[in-house]
């Protein structure tokens, strides 16, 4: 008799981190204390995600927000796979060569949008650095989609760097989502080691060149610390931010997936935190949010009210 076992399950999520070194997983403080999931509308939620066969960063990277966000029916959905060619160090998204994208998938998305009733949803996908055009068209269409069954849902996307892909940025612009996210994720130093695969100015770059193709766009950005980044270098990174005219700037404290991922430093005091926002604001953002569990896509709908709001104010209306 031969018996057939599915190895699929027992496959480690992060082979590429195998070799590396593990360290101890800190013990979260008090101040980071999350809602459990689990209330019937999170189950809801998760129904509608299964249904349409969809992905969402939310469970893919373990984010402690989830059992707020989805039992008010928010979920960020992640597109074009679940497996990412990058191998940054503190994502817990699995690395490896993704399948072919789905044709599909701009119409389920927008579907799932319908039935959870979003006023605002936020778009964000793995790196596909081995399509031509980084996956640009498919987030496009992604967006059309959304527009077309949903005009009334305002749409924000994160998206990766599109290295040395010429003509990637243009095409997801001319989409137009209503915020434009891509994240630094830390300060220049840190690159090396958190964020092997991107380029820094890179990063700052794309997200001036959105504003230079499209002036009425969003844009925003978010770091994570706790990584063994200096203050100054924050406060200088928010420079950067700035001179590329950015709009929005989310920082969150740093959590450490795996014994196997980036070492976590420290857990950044929630004063630290409301210090840094003091700072950004003086520094000309039009909206921050610096708490220990913020993240780029938690409260993104409220987030964008205030931010058009903000715009409106400085315009003089
Ligand atoms: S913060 Fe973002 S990624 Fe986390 S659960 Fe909420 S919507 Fe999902």
């Amino acid at each position: 008799m031969v018996t057939l076992i599915d190895t699929s399950a027992l496959k480690p999520r992060h082979p590429e981190k195998a070799n590396r070194p593990e360290s101890v997983v800190l013990r979260k403080p008090d101040w980071i204390r999350v809602k459990a999931p689990g209330s019937p509308v999170y189950k809801e939620t998760q129904q509608i995600v299964r249904e349409n066969n969809l992905v969402t960063v939310c469970e893919e990277a373990g984010c402690p927000n989830i059992g707020e966000c989805w039992s008010k029916k928010h979920a960020t959905f992640m597109i074009m796979g679940e497996i990412c060619t990058r191998a940054c160090a503190f994502c817990n998204v699995r690395t490896g060569l993704p399948g072919p994208l789905d044709a599909g998938e701009p119409e389920r998305v927008a579907l799932a949008v319908q039935k959870l009733g979003l006023e605002h949803v936020v778009i964000t996908s793995v790196d596909r650095d081995d399509l031509a055009d980084g996956g640009a068209r498919h987030f496009a269409e992604v967006i059309l989609a959304i527009r077309a069954a949903n005009p009334r849902t305002t749409i924000e996307i994160l998206t990766p760097d599109f290295l040395r892909k010429d003509g990637a940025l243009e095409i997801v612009v001319a989409a137009k989502p209503d915020v434009f996210n891509h994240n630094l994720e830390t300060v220049p130093s840190k690159y090396l080691k958190v964020r092997p695969g991107a380029r820094y100015f890179h990063s700052i770059r794309l997200l001036q060149k959105v504003k230079e193709l499209d002036p009425t766009m969003f844009t925003k950005s978010g770091i994570m610390v706790g990584l063994g980044e200096e203050r100054n270098e924050v406060l200088q990174l928010m420079d950067d931010l700035r001179s590329a005219d950015v709009d929005f700037l989310t920082i969150g404290q740093y959590l450490q997936p795996t014994k196997k991922h980036y070492p976590l430093q420290r857990f950044v005091t929630p004063d630290e935190f409301k210090s840094y926002a003091t700072v950004a604001t003086a520094k000309g953002f039009a909206l921050v949010s610096s708490s220990p569990l913020t993240r780029s896509s938690h409260h993104a709908g409220e987030d964008f009210a205030r931010l058009k709001a903000a715009r409106m104010a400085k315009m003089g209306h």
